[in-house]
């Protein structure tokens, strides 16, 4: 029996997972990737408030497993009807099945003002060099006010704007500063964390930390000449230093049929099988889909897990869940934990799930490259921590 061909665009979190779960006899596996790099983006966050210069990326080919083919070219497009890829280096990809796996990336055109402060200030949602940027910014400013604005929905990682808030404050304290600067964080949403219960954590811990918050903060532009950021209902917020998140857009790949894609380029499909709307033979995981689940790389590996029992005939289905490490600053950290039929959990603040967040990253790399070690460790972590069984605990 030949094996069937899967293509999987995108080398990142849930793409090289998804490779590394395939048997081997049964699949002739290729990824594709723009990058020769994957990054573990989640590290930005200590690169743009700790200084780290641990390196947060790895080749991709090294991550594979022996047997997994590996193309460094963009996809330029894909025709959905006729099962085929074409690559930015003119070569064709035929496949039995598709996984495409491309994330999002920062769109910066959506607001007015907004690259220019990219340059000056940086982020940590972009690259290495805009995360050291924040370093630099957060080391020379000695007075003033230091702002973190949401720029829009979606982006990645829920919880990455207050972490950041949240280490900013806690290494202007750390500096003595703490009286001289301002730490301010501004969003679109009614509350500081769009989730209620979330919000029940994290508002009492700003409050109690003297960081300034304002909400129904729509950010429409940024006036770098006058230090404003001004919001679509008209409010101002003044800044010596500002560092937004940007709002993210999904895949650059030109698909047909075009439907498939939303208006902002994720793409659409069903929430419990991550087929393709209208496609059982492709799939989308992680960041480019349009399904309502967070933005994570646990969403992707998640998700990945799911089509790699599917592609062996399996009727696996995903729960929605999600599973985000919150670092609230000072050693202390919570997590994000809901799934379709539960909302999030009113988690409290404790080390050891700040130390989770610290244990998850140091054995990420491992977790990519050797998912049979790893999957049976998620499950019982999983299982353990469902959030219809942590709710009983933390209402
Ligand atoms: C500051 C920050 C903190 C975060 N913290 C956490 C956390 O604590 N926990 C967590 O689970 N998640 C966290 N995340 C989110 C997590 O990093 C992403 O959700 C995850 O990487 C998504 O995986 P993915 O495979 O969908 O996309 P990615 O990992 O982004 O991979 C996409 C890949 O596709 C490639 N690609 C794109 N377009 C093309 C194309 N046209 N052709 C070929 N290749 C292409 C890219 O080069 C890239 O390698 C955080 C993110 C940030 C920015």
């Amino acid at each position: 029996m030949s094996k069937k061909r899967v293509v999987i665009i995108g080398g990142g979190a849930g793409g090289a997972i998804l490779a590394n779960n395939l048997p081997f006899d049964e699949f002739d596996v290729t990824v594709v990737d723009r990058s020769p790099y994957h990054y573990y983006w989640p590290w930005l966050l200590y690169v743009a408030f700790k200084g780290s210069r641990k390196p947060m990326k790895r080749e991709i080919r090294e991550l594979l497993k022996p047997g997994v083919k590996f193309i460094q070219s963009g996809a330029h497009s894909v025709d959905l009807g006729n099962r085929k890829v074409i690559l930015e280096n003119g070569k064709v990809l035929e496949y039995d099945h598709l996984v495409i796996a491309t994330g999002s990336r920062p769109a910066y055109d959506m607001i007015e003002g907004h690259r220019k402060i990219v340059e000056k200030y940086g982020d940590y949602h972009s690259s290495e060099e805009n995360a050291r940027r924040v370093w630099s910014t957060i080391n020379s400013l000695k007075q003033g006010t230091f702002a973190i604005a949401v720029g829009g929905d979606p982006y990645r990682c829920p919880p990455s704007p207050l972490e950041g808030v949240f280490l900013a404050e806690e290494f202007f304290r750390s500096r003595g500063l703490r009286d001289k600067v301002r730490v301010v964080f501004a969003v679109p949403y009614p509350r500081p964390y769009p989730a209620e219960p979330m919000n029940e954590v994290v508002e009492p811990i700003l409050e109690e930390r003297g960081v300034e918050y304002i909400t129904f903060f729509t950010l429409d532009k940024i006036d770098e000449e006058r230090k404003v950021a001004i919001s679509m209902e008209g409010e101002e917020l003044k800044y010596d230093a500002l560092v937004v998140i940007p709002p993210h857009v999904g895949t650059d790949i030109k698909i047909s049929p075009e439907d498939v894609l939303t208006q902002d380029r994720f793409i659409q499909a069903d929430k419990f099988t991550n087929n393709i709307k209208g496609y059982d033979d492709a799939f989308v995981i992680g960041d480019a889909s349009a399904v309502p689940v967070a933005k994570t790389g646990v969403t992707a590996h998640l998700q990945a897990t799911v089509v790699a029992r599917r592609l062996q005939g399996e009727d696996a289905r995903n729960n929605g869940r999600t599973n985000c490490p919150f670092d609230l600053g000072y050693g202390l950290g919570t997590f994000v934990i809901s799934d379709y039929n539960n909302p999030v959990v009113k988690l409290p603040p404790s080390r050891f799930s700040h130390m989770a967040k610290l244990v998850f990253a140091a054995a990420y790399w491992d977790m990519i490259k050797y998912p049979e070690l790893w999957n049976p460790i998620f499950d019982a972590y999983f299982e353990a921590t469902e959030p219809a069984k942590l709710r009983r605990i933390y209402v």
